[in-house]
Parts: C-alpha cells; structure tokens; sequence
C-alpha cells in the first residue's frame, strides 16, 4: 500500500518551479464534500435544477426512480407532471424540440401504415411527413379537415395516424376536434394527434374533446419567454405513452434540465400572458378588419370567421397569433411594409412576449410544395402576426405608421 502510495505520488509542475505542495485530497473533497445526495430535499418552493447525469444506487439496480438522466431526470419529471396536468392528461413527456415530438409520434408507426394529416400545418411538419416519413415507408394524405367528410373520402386500411392543427397555420381555419375525433374513433384504429401549439393548454384542451394525444411546440406560447426550443406530447393512453417513453429513451432527444427549468418557471404566468395575448390581438385584428389597407383578417375569434361557431364551442380564447392579406399586395409591397415597423420584428416563430411578424410564403411555408401553397392561399400578401404583451396602443400605432409607407 505504502509502496503503490509513493508511486502514485507525482511532483506537481508547481513544484517543479518552487511552489508549495498543492493539498493532497483536495479533488475527492472538490467532488464529494457538500454533494451528498441525500442532501437535496431542502423544501425549496422553487424547484432544484438537477444537473446530474447520474444518480446514486442503494444497491446494484436499486434506485431512487431515477438511474440515468436521458431516462429519466428530476427537473424533467417536475415539468412533465406539471405539463400533464394543465391538460387533463395522465401523462406528458418532453423533447428537444415540437419536431422531435412529432418525430416520437410517427416513429411508433410502421413502413405501411397511412397517416392522414391536416392540409394546413406548420411548414416543418409537412417536411417531416413528406420526407421523413415518406422515406420510413409511409403514406401521407393531406385533406382540409374543416369538413369531416373529407376525412371521410380519404379513409383507407392501414390509417393508424390522423395529425390535426387548429387554428392551422397560417390559413387560422378551425377544425372541430370532437368530431374528427369521433369519426376517426368510430371508423378506425388510428390515434388522433392535435398540434396545440397555437393556443396552448389554456385555451384548448384537445384531449377533453376526444383527442389521443395533445402535441406542442413548447418554444411558442408555453414557454413564452423566446429562450427555449421544446417539444411535448401529453395524452392518457397508457399504451401509447409507454411507446413515446420508450422511444424518448431509446432515441435520445431530450430537453436539458436547465430548458426544462426554464419552461417549468414560464407555465407559472401563462394563463396571465394568454389573456394579454388575446385581449391585445382581438384589439389589433379589428383595428386591421377596418383598414381600407387590408383585404381581409383571418382571426378566429372574430365574427367574420367561418368557423367562429366552432371557436366558441371548442376553445376558450384564442392567443395573439392570426393572419392577414394586405390589400393589392405583391413581394415587393409587403416587404416595404414589414420593414416599416418598428416594434414588430420581422421574424420566425410566435408565442413570446415580443410581437413578431412575418412572411409564411418565403419564410415559414417556404418548404411547403408551391401549387400547396397556391392553395391554401399562402402568397406574397398574406402576413402572419404574433402579438406580444406591449401596450396595445403603441402596437397599433406602429401598423398605423407602416401603413402610411406604403
Ligand atoms: N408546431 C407548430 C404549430 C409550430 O409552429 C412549430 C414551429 O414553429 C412546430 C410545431 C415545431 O416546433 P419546434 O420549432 O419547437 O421544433
């Protein structure tokens, strides 16, 4: 022991030039000292940000509910829980990011199964479906759902998915969540998935109107704060669950503790934000319907919506997210436009405390397909608006300003 105690003993390069011995023990202490984990129930009120990426056993495979963080990471569970919650749902389970939730969800699919999807998504979902999910065997059928029936023409065997958002994007049609989910349920084995990420759980709850599975981008209005990229699916389907478990396990993409945190804090304040985000947006969306500028708003609490009806039954507001065409519009005009403002920025993305406008036919839906596009109506004068939390009366001056350029 003495022996192998020398050896081990190196002349530290310190002391090679004339300082004095370093402390022996030093790292143990720098590792152990304080870190106990039995330590750590402080009764905090805010929750603890747990770093660690393992976790001390009582025994070989005896552990305290968590062994390794991607399987499983405390900060993590006290989101999930949280996040299950807020929508009724028995069980949530976070991502890396809403596409990699959405990358979970059709990988519990198999080569030959059909997924039958909204025609109005977000651009990054179509991609997944068309490339993705193309490339692993499956068969894609975008429909408008606005009408169920559809749904009802494109059914086929092998339909083991059906994906809805509503308000989809950026179009703001609505989609009866009920009734797809009834019809799906009663003429198929498919699960039904809705991408909630335009209203949060606040204001929609898809899994009390017969969805399976709800789905987020947690980056937009659940996290709010424009400083976490997050995704999540919540549902009470235990099956379904154990799969989107296992996979979130298997294939690795999870959040960090520290996002996790984050997006933890951010839910604290988000029935507070939601309501400022639809009072200053419904203000906004009229200021706009009245403007001889503008050839049409498309918000789905305005009355002027064809699916206003559906609004009031299924939600209970709506966020600060809606879209408009410019009246006579081409690139060049909306450009001008949008460069005109200054407190909207011109930017990717929505849900966050700070408005932001932006182009969907060259920014958000450029990689949809362009006679897609054509379609649904996404050309060079359609803007989509995410109204943040300032006042609403310096927002509508500046549109007021930017109108008067162009
Ligand atoms: N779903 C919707 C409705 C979105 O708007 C987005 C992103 O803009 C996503 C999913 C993808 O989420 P993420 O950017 O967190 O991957």
């Amino acid at each position: 022991m003495e022996q192998l105690t020398n050896e081990l003993s190196e002349i530290s390069f310190g002391e090679q030039i004339g300082f004095r011995k370093a402390e022996e023990g030093f790292a143990t202490k720098a590792i152990h000292v304080g870190q106990e984990p039995e330590l750590w129930n402080c009764r905090a009120v805010v929750p603890l940000i747990s770093l660690a990426t393992t976790y001390k056993q009582f025994a070989p495979a005896q552990h305290a509910g968590f062994e390794y963080s991607r399987s499983g990471n405390p900060t993590r569970s006290v989101l999930e829980t949280c996040l299950a919650s807020l929508d009724n749902g028995k069980y949530a389970l976070t991502f890396a990011s809403g596409l990699g939730a959405q990358t979970a969800i059709i990988s519990t699919l198999k080569t030959g199964d059909v997924i039958i999807t909204g025609d109005d998504v977000y651009g990054g979902t179509n991609r997944l479906f068309r490339n993705l999910a193309v490339n692993m065997g499956m068969e894609v059928i975008f429909v408008d759902m606005t009408d169920v029936s559809n749904l009802e023409k494109a059914m086929k065997d092998n339909v083991k998915l059906v994906w809805l958002e509503t308000p989809t994007n950026p179009s703001m049609k609505v989609i009866d969540i009920q009734k797809i989910s009834d019809f799906v349920h009663k003429n198929s084995e498919a699960f039904v998935v809705v991408d909630n990420t335009f209203l949060s759980a606040y204001f929609q709850r898809p899994l009390e109107l017969g969805a399976d599975v709800v789905a987020y981008s947690l980056t937009k209005y659940m996290n709010g704060h424009a400083d976490v990229v997050m995704g999540s699916i919540a549902t009470s389907n235990e099956k379904i669950y154990e799969r989107l478990k296992f996979y979130q396990n298997a294939a690795g993409i999870v959040p960090s503790p520290f996002d996790c945190y984050l997006v933890n804090r951010s839910l604290k304040t988000l029935s507070l934000r939601m309501e400022r985000h639809f009072k200053t947006g419904m203000a906004i969306a009229k200021y706009l319907e009245a403007h001889e500028k503008v050839e049409k708003v498309l918000h789905p609490a305005l009355k002027s919506h064809p699916q206003y009806e559906t609004t009031l039954k299924q939600t209970y507001g709506h966020s600060g997210v809606f879209s408009f065409y410019l009246r006579d519009a081409n690139l060049e005009k909306s450009t001008k436009f949008l460069q005109s403002l200054k407190i909207f920025m011109i930017a990717e993305s929505l849900g966050g405390f700070e408005s932001l406008v932006e182009l969907p036919s060259i920014m958000t839906h450029a990689s949809v397909p362009e006679d897609q596009r054509k379609e649904l109506g996404i050309n060079d004068g359609l803007i989509r608006v995410s109204v943040g939390l300032e006042d609403a009366k310096d927002l509508i001056a500046d549109f007021d300003d930017a109108f008067k350029q162009i």
